[in-house]
């Protein structure tokens, strides 16, 4: 699935083959999830080179290997968190490779995947084995979403069980972390625009669900949690929905912003002064480095976690081409999965 030009048509045509790079990957992929920072690249968010394949949320066997590379071979299956670090600077040798300088990052800084094969980065540093006993699709959809909860939830919030958490957002995002939170034994308060969206956050083990239409919602979270959250995640990333998140916290209490906050400073107005009077910590949390799988894989493997239930639909990449443009507006609850392999339906 190509695309042209910023906010263009995307068309899906041949293109020359992805060759594995010194110490990288090729993967034939058999599962790509939709998601909505595909489309703030398609609208000009990003930093991309023209022409581009988008995709960063996969998992597949892989089909060649790059000079070098000790840990894969041909038919193994993997997955990739959309965060590729270099596996040299201190960082990546720190395990944080979420946040290495020199990160590649499939879909954004490189060509992605969607598409029948994707070239990857450090192979020996990033990929991740994937169970037989884990589906691509649920692998697939662990990459950028379902990990970034996850991170955001343990490492970063440490949620403990018997907390109250507000999720803001109820997307690929806010659901996974409704799904994990419930795991951890949080007590769960789901907020959206979209009654539909909050159905299945409800589905998923949501205690309470709050909708989005204008009302106090840190006012009604006070209310319903004896005051406030003591932990609250921003999965959406507006002005608005980072403020409610904030100001639903009690005092103490601990902010994690997921979605992305895009604008032209670099900068987003946040309600710091309630930081500072209540003694809150505001955490980011950007993916999740490939050493902090193995954990998460076990609660997949176990049943405790089951990333394949977020998934809404499966689309072919013609589909996805009309489906990504309208991501912002038309998305449904949960997330949309491409498999490349499969042919436009009729
Ligand atoms: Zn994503
Ligand atoms: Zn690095």
């Amino acid at each position: 699935m190509v695309m042209e030009q910023i906010a263009g048509p995307l068309v899906v045509t041949e293109v020359p083959d992805a060759v594995a790079p010194a110490g990288g990957a090729v993967i034939e992929v058999h599962a790509t999830g939709l998601c909505r920072s595909d489309w703030h690249a398609w609208v000009g968010h990003d930093d991309i080179a023209l022409p581009h394949v988008p995709g960063h949320e996969l998992a597949g066997v892989v089909v060649e290997v790059g000079a070098g590379v000790e840990k894969w071979a041909v038919g193994d299956r993997v997955t990739v968190p959309f965060v590729c670090g270099c596996g040299r600077c201190e960082w990546c040798r720190s395990g944080n490779a979420q946040v290495c300088p020199d990160q590649q990052q499939p879909g954004f800084t490189h060509w992605g995947s969607f598409a029948e094969r994707v070239a990857l980065h450090a192979a020996d540093r990033n990929l991740v084995a994937v169970p037989e006993s884990i589906s691509f699709a649920a692998a697939a959809a662990l990459g950028c979403r379902f990990a970034t909860a996850y991170r955001a939830l343990t490492a970063r919030a440490q949620l403990a069980a018997g907390e109250w958490v507000v999720i803001v957002g109820a997307g690929g995002v806010g659901l996974s972390a409704v799904m994990i939170a419930k795991a951890l034994g949080a007590k769960v308060i789901a907020v959206d625009r979209s009654t539909a969206a909050l159905d299945v956050a409800r589905t998923l083990g949501a205690d309470e669900v709050i909708v989005a239409d204008g009302r106090d919602v840190p006012e009604v979270v006070h209310a319903v949690t004896g005051g406030g959250a003591h932990v609250s995640v921003d999965a959406v990333g507006s002005e608005q929905t980072c403020a409610d998140a904030i100001h639903s916290l009690r005092r103490r209490g601990r902010h994690v912003q997921v979605g992305l906050l895009p604008s032209a400073s670099g900068l987003t107005p946040a309600p710091l002064a309630r930081a500072i009077a209540w003694e809150l910590d505001l955490l980011g949390s950007h993916g999740m480095a490939a050493e902090d799988y193995p954990g998460m894989l076990d609660l997949i493997a176990r049943g405790t976690l089951h990333p394949q239930d977020l998934i809404e639909r499966t689309v072919s990449l013609e589909q996805a081409a009309e489906l990504l443009p309208v991501m912002d507006s038309a998305s449904p609850a949960g997330m949309t999965m491409i498999d490349p392999r499969l042919t436009p339906s009729a």
